[in-house]
């Protein structure tokens, strides 16, 4: 699928790309790519702005326990076109559809980020938007996922768990 968007650097640690693309499966980022039109650019600024101040926010309480410089903040799934969410057999209603991100810290060990994520919850637990959580999941004891974080624009106050 042709981008019809240069990608640029929206903040210091993220790009426009990260919240088109996220890690969404090839079809889905075709599918993005195909109704990029439906996306608000202002809408992503937003995204990534806030994105930037929480990743600022973990590296200036948190220590890569991995030796990396800094901990990072991958993007899982940004905007996400209202298409790719009935395709899902999801509402088409996610804010994912307006502005909203899913993200997990990485360059850390899975503990770690899965430890930032609990702490992040309740940092915000004021917050006036969207946010919800996706916990970690254990095998034996040992973290196999560390789960993510969801953030959002609505004017309201939304709280869930996946
Ligand atoms: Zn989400």
């Amino acid at each position: 699928m042709k981008k019809t968007l240069d990608n640029r650097r929206l903040t210091t640690n993220f790009t426009l790309y990260e919240f088109i693309e996220g890690q969404l499966p090839e079809a889905g980022k075709d599918m993005n790519w195909k109704n990029i039109a439906q996306m608000d650019i202002k809408n992503m600024e937003k995204a990534a702005a806030h994105a930037q101040s929480v990743r600022d926010l973990i590296n200036k309480n948190f220590r890569s326990d991995n030796d990396y410089k800094e901990i990072g903040l991958r993007i899982t799934s940004g905007w996400r076109c209202k298409e790719w969410e009935l395709h899902q057999k999801r509402s088409g209603n996610s804010q994912h559809v307006i502005a909203a991100y899913d993200a997990q810290p990485v360059n850390c060990s899975k503990r770690q980020a899965a430890e930032i994520l609990a702490w992040l919850l309740h940092h915000f637990k004021n917050y006036e938007g969207g946010l919800a959580i996706k916990k970690p999941t254990f095998d034996k004891g040992n973290i196999l996922t560390p789960g993510f974080i969801h953030f959002d624009f609505r004017g309201r106050v939304a709280r869930w768990e996946y």
